[in-house]
Parts: structure tokens; C-alpha cells; sequence
């Protein structure tokens, strides 16, 4: 595993854990994990009220669609979603059937309770004091038990924002799977989290009480991971970044089919392979399953580009023998292991304090 980098962000020390050791025998997996959120301006100022949620009568086509293909995917809902009466039945329906997840995605500016001001800063549930991050998260939880009827086990931050009060909040509601680090990413120049050291690979958080399952990115092109450096140094020089990727040395791809093309994310899996990544994680937002709400699906036709872009990365998958996993199944390996050589002590004692030098 990457040692941690010491010029990196301090401020996010959960990168320094144990990588998860799935056993000998264990074969690469995905899961698909759905930021189920309402729809906002994305170019727009954070309010915590002017939005939708009128895609969601386009999950259903998305939930069928999975089904077909025995993917069940994981709905990392938040406030607005889980207490929408529609959207929550629904959701209910598909936990009641076993054919989909529900995890836990805090949006902190429309989820009550409402006591810090709205801004950037304030979106990334990092920058609030501990407390505040707690009392939403707990709101949040219960909403989620309330009207969908499920003990969720897992979450993100919205805009990938957890710090270090994050995994004692996760711990003491009893869930055991984080998934809000998005390796290769630096939010901090927004004041967010800096994820670009973070391993790629799944890792205890708390040894064997909470996994890290990283959203996943990978550095492709000839240098790969060993153009990791180079990758990082470009961060606030897009013109090298372009270049590095142009020349095909190195370029960072994340599995997503938003703005992702399906050539660049059937290469991406053929990395994850080639290094070795035991999970991975595809990730993208609810309301790009309807036209007009993300900037990635624009138009009805982006849609079908969309489910057909699924279609060939699960058939990608399969053919190299990667299968889809259940968060059931997930969490049963996760905790089946013995500890891995080399364990540490649970990472506990990390201080609790906002992540961001900004303000
Ligand atoms: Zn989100």
C-alpha cells in the first residue's frame, strides 16, 4: 500500500489504515452505488430549498435494469429522498425484495437540523463542528429507518466531504462501511477533503469494525500508478494535465458514466485488474437517470446512452470475470477475515476537529 504522503492533507488521516485482506481466493468484485439525491442547479449557489425530485419516476427503469442483469444496486440516499413518499416506497420495496441497498448520503444543506449558514464550505459536512455533523447524520439515520424500514450499514458524504469525526459517528450508528473517499480527487482548494494519496484499495478505517471502500479512480496510460507524482503535480495546471494525457503517459479515470466514455471506462477496468483492486466501486447520481438535471445527461438520448454505456461495462466486467456483489455478500467477507498481517490498532484515537484550514 502507498505509504502516505507527509505533503498531503493532514486534515484526512484515514489513509494510512490496513488494507482489507479478502483471503487468497478472492476474485475482483463490483458494486454500483447510486448518489440518490434531489436535483439542483449544479452551476448554482447551495439553498436549502430550491430543488426536485422529479427523476425519481426514472429509478424504476434503472432498479429493473440492474435486476435483469443480478446487480443490486446500492441507493446512498439523503434527507430530501428518504423522506419523499414516493421515493421511499419504492426504495422499501426493493430492501423488502433483496434487490437493492440502502445506505446513507448526508447533503448537510437541506438536512435538518439547520444551523449553519449555506456555502461551500459548509456543504463538505467536514467543516461543521463534530456535533453538528453528528445531530444531521443521526437525523438522517433515523429518517432512513423511519420510512424506508432499514438499518442502513453504509455511507458517503455528500461531496465526498467525511474528516476525522466522520468514522466514530459511523461506528456509534453501527454502521460498518464507508464509502465517501474518492481516491485521486482533491477537493481542497474548495475546502474540501484531499484525496489524492488515498489507496485505491479497500481499507479498515477501525480494524475490522469499519471498512474504507474508495470510490474508484485509476491512473491509466503507460506510466500508470507510477505516474502518480506527475499526476498530482498537474493538480493546478490543467494545461500539463491535458498533456499527460494527450501523450498517453498518464490520466486519471474514474468509473463513472458521467463524462467518463465507456472506452476510457472498459480501460479503467482493465487497470483495476492489472493493479490488483479487489472492489470496484462505480458511482453516479440519480438524477442523470432523467434528462435536464446533472450536465452529463442533457437530453433523452444521453439517457439511453447512459443505460447502454452500463450495459457494455457489465458485460466488460463479466468478461473479465469480475461478478457484481451484494452489500450483503460485501459485508460477510469484510468481517469473515481474520486480521490482516501486520494489523494496527483501530485508528481511533484521531483528533476530532473540521477538516479545512479555510475557515
Ligand atoms: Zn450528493
Amino acid at each position: 500500500m502507498d505509504r502516505r504522503d507527509p505533503r498531503l492533507d493532514p486534515r484526512w488521516p484515514l489513509g494510512d489504515g490496513t488494507p482489507v485482506d479478502f483471503g487468497k481466493d478472492w476474485r475482483p468484485r463490483f458494486i454500483v452505488t447510486v448518489d440518490t439525491e434531489e436535483e439542483f442547479d449544479w452551476d448554482g449557489p447551495f439553498t436549502r430549498d430550491r430543488h426536485g425530485l422529479a427523476h425519481v419516476s426514472a429509478m424504476p427503469r434503472f432498479q429493473s435494469f440492474c435486476e435483469e442483469r443480478s446487480v443490486n444496486p446500492i441507493y446512498l440516499i439523503d434527507y430530501p429522498v428518504a423522506t419523499d413518499g414516493q421515493a421511499s416506497e419504492m426504495l422499501r420495496g426493493w430492501c423488502r425484495a433483496g434487490t437493492a441497498d440502502v445506505g446513507v448520503q448526508l447533503h448537510p444543506w437541506v438536512n435538518p437540523p439547520f444551523e449553519e449558514t449555506v456555502s461551500v464550505h459548509n456543504s463538505y459536512a467536514c467543516n461543521l463542528p463534530p456535533d453538528l455533523e453528528r445531530q444531521k447524520f443521526g437525523l438522517l439515520y433515523e429518517a432512513i429507518a423511519r420510512h424506508i424500514g432499514v438499518e442502513s450499514r453504509i455511507y458517503r458524504a455528500g461531496r465526498y466531504g467525511a474528516g476525522p469525526a466522520s468514522p466514530n459517528i459511523l461506528r456509534e450508528f453501527g454502521l460498518d462501511c464507508d464509502t465517501s473517499v474518492r481516491s485521486l480527487f482533491d477537493y481542497s482548494r474548495q475546502g474540501g477533503p484531499n484525496y489524492a494519496a488515498t489507496p485505491l484499495k479497500p481499507y479498515w478505517l477501525q480494524q475490522n469494525a469499519l471498512a474504507e471502500l474508495p470510490v474508484t479512480t485509476v491512473l491509466s496510460g503507460r506510466l500508470g500508478p507510477r505516474g502518480a507524482g506527475l499526476f498530482r503535480a498537474s493538480e493546478t495546471r490543467p494545461n500539463m494535465r491535458a498533456a499527460l494525457s494527450r501523450l498517453g503517459l498518464v490520466e486519471r479515470i474514474a468509473l463513472t458514466p458521467e463524462g467518463i466514455s465507456q472506452t476510457h471506462a472498459m480501460r479503467a477496468v482493465d487497470d483495476a485488474v492489472s493493479q490488483a483492486l479487489p472492489l470496484l466501486v462505480f458511482s453516479f447520481h440519480s438524477p442523470s437517470l432523467a434528462p435536464g438535471f446533472t450536465p452529463y445527461v442533457r437530453s433523452e438520448a444521453d439517457v439511453e446512452a447512459l443505460y447502454l454505456w452500463w450495459d457494455h461495462l457489465f458485460a466488460h466486467c463479466a468478461a473479465r470475470g469480475i461478478a457484481p456483489i451484494t452489500l450483503t455478500e460485501l459485508r460477510g467477507a469484510l468481517h469473515d477475515k481474520p486480521l490482516a498481517p501486520g494489523a494496527r490498532p483501530p485508528l481511533t484515537a484521531v483528533p476530532v476537529r473540521a477538516c479545512s484550514s479555510v475557515g
